[in-house]
């Protein structure tokens, strides 16, 4: 079973020619047919919004193809909000969705109008010592306990450290009621990377009957109902991609089945997709530049884990194309390794690939949402430009890659380095 890369060998040479590996690159085209595939699934819902999650992949450039497409933003700190301010966002387009929240991004979230999402029923007191409520809230489920489907348990929503208890969720929606709070949204994220068409509408039915039984009991009217992230993509070869277009008929029928009855017809569905949305249409470059033979075969690359960090950190599968022969016989195993001093530093370990030659460009797949932007320096590694290939074949760097510069700026209003950072 194979993967086929968004660009081909000759498209990637040229664009290699022009900005060295490593780098990330994405596939304008296939962003945008997935956000119109995702809207029309939830098209049925007259207020279905996708708030995309920005800690997928926060490069103002996608961000932007996303604000064109109709979404809004979904933000975690400061920085992600300033981002989604300085692009135009108004502010019912932002969704913040934070926990352990600093005082400064309450704040700041409020300042521009952010719907804020409230993590637990404490700060609910915090939130008040800092700005007046505003008029709409969210606030986060956590149900506790294993969030199980049929072909058994999705995750464990019990040992996650998001979101109110049951029993805190209504107490919530009283105080806040009693507060003056107008609109209410309930939003819950219950397992991550799911590939099954069942999470949504499973967690459709828990947020819905919640929703019934909140409005009956603190009689708070509830006004959307944010479903988060959590819908995964294929990052192995043989796994079957969810099918947008049966996820999003499905939680019309629980929907139907569970809100319309209760006169709750005019609630707005909302979604943080984030992986969903650019997983697939990012791919990290990377040239092998060493081959090493001691107790197992080595690939060295010039690409490391500050670039991707999913294999080192989750044990995550990555497929790796080798450009130029997908037609090869894949007879030999490989450890694909970055350069820094951990040995989790592996893109891929024990992997059958066809054999590669010093020079072969790697491929590595389904790096466009919590690739680029869970990069970090360690070892003094400097993180890597992004490249946006358009619709029409042409190409766009979005960020350049950092500079020694860039990685001892922190030090530039002290005067131990100054040839280094100024
Ligand atoms: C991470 C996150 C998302 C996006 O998750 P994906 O798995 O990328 O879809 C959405 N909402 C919140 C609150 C998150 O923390």
């Amino acid at each position: 079973m194979n993967k086929t890369p968004f660009v081909t060998k000759e498209k990637l040479d040229q664009i290699i020619a022009d900005y060295p590996t490593p780098f990330h690159i994405y596939d304008e085209k296939g962003i945008r047919q997935n956000i119109k595939a995702l809207q029309d699934a939830f098209s049925w819902n007259t207020g279905y919004k996708e708030y995309f999650a920005v800690k997928a992949n926060a490069n103002p450039f996608l961000i932007k193809i996303m604000q064109e497409c109709g979404c809004g933003c979904d933000c975690s700190s400061m920085t992600e909000l300033m981002l989604a301010d300085a692009l135009g966002f108004k502010g019912e387009d932002i969704m913040f969705s934070s926990n352990a929240t600093p005082a400064e991004e309450y704040a700041f979230a409020s300042q521009i109008g952010a719907t804020i999402n409230l993590d637990d029923i404490t700060h609910i007191d915090f939130l008040e010592h800092i700005t007046a409520l505003p008029k709409t809230l969210c606030c986060r489920f956590n149900p506790g306990g294993l969030f199980q489907m049929s072909n058994g348990i999705m995750d464990n929503p019990g040992d996650a450290k998001y979101g109110m208890t049951t029993e805190q969720i209504f107490e919530a929606f009283r105080i806040l009621k009693a507060k003056g709070v107008e609109h209410f949204g309930i939003h819950a994220f219950l397992a991550s990377n799911t590939v099954t068409n069942e999470y949504y509408p499973m967690l459709a039915k828990v947020l819905f009957e919640l929703a019934v039984n909140l409005k009956k009991q603190t009689g708070a009217n509830i006004t959307f109902i944010n479903l988060s992230g959590g819908i995964g993509i294929p990052y192995t070869p043989d796994e079957m991609p969810n099918d947008i277009a049966v996820i999003g008929d499905e939680v019309r029928k629980v929907y139907q089945e569970v809100l319309v009855p209760a006169g709750m017809d005019h609630i707005a569905l909302y979604t943080e997709l984030g992986r969903y949305i650019t997983g697939p249409f990012g791919a990290l470059v990377t040239t092998a530049i060493h081959q090493k033979h001691i107790h197992k075969e080595y690939i060295g690359c010039d690409a490391c884990a500050v670039n991707l960090m999913r294999p080192a950190m989750y044990g995550a599968y990555h497929h790796i194309t080798v450009m130029g022969k997908e037609n090869d016989s894949c007879d030999h195993k490989y450890d694909i390794t970055g350069s820094l001093c951990e040995n989790n530093d592996k893109f891929a370990i024990d992997r059958i690939l066809p054999k590669i030659d010093t020079g072969d460009v790697l491929y590595i797949h389904d790096t466009g949402a919590h690739g680029f932007s869970m990069g970090y320096n360690y070892n003094g590694k400097l993180k890597s430009a992004e490249i946006l290939l358009h619709e029409d074949g042409s190409y766009q760097l979005i960020r350049r890659a950092e500079t020694p510069k860039d990685y001892f700026a922190t030090f530039d209003c002290f005067d131990i380095i100054p040839d280094l950072c100024q």
